[in-house]
């Protein structure tokens, strides 16, 4: 079984709508596998992000996502690294296809409301930088 980390960002748990993105993994058969809320600290987003660090918006980014508590979960099932990013939609929510989490709850492409690793291969690290093993089930 594939695995995957979602980021339920500081705007969306701020619109209390927790519950309905987490349905919307369950409903297309995504298991939670883990989940926690939580909030980072500027050098925990500044490693989580490091790989934007030279972007001009990295600033604004990290402190977006320090900027209230965030929700992370580890979702399990086929395909869950491509099927978490077709439920999110694009970055930008204004270019997100209806239906999607980003067109229904995001604001604005800082204020995207979920984050959603980008590979397998870094959802392995993604999911290591926030839970033990013994964390996931
Ligand atoms: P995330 O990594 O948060 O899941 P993503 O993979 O869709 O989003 P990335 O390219 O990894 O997008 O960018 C990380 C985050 O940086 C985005 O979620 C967005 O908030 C911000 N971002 C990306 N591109 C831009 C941009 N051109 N201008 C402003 N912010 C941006
Ligand atoms: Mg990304």
């Amino acid at each position: 079984m594939e695995q995957t980390l979602s980021i339920i960002k500081p705007d969306a748990v701020a619109k209390n709508v927790v519950g309905q993105i987490l349905a919307r993994f369950e409903a297309a058969d995504l298991r939670i596998a883990a989940t926690k809320k939580t909030r980072l600290s500027r050098v925990d987003a500044e490693a989580f992000y490091a790989i934007h660090a030279e972007r001009p918006f990295f600033k604004d980014l990290v402190d977006f996502m320090i900027s209230g508590p965030v929700v992370v979960t580890v979702l399990e099932g086929n395909d869950a690294m491509a099927k978490n990013r077709d439920l999110m939609g694009a970055t930008n929510p204004a270019e997100a296809e209806a239906g999607t989490i980003r067109a229904d709850f995001a604001d604005s492409i800082d204020a995207n409301a979920v984050h959603g690793s980008d590979s397998v291969e870094n959802a392995k690290i993604e999911i290591a930088f926030f839970f033990a093993e013994r964390e996931i089930y």
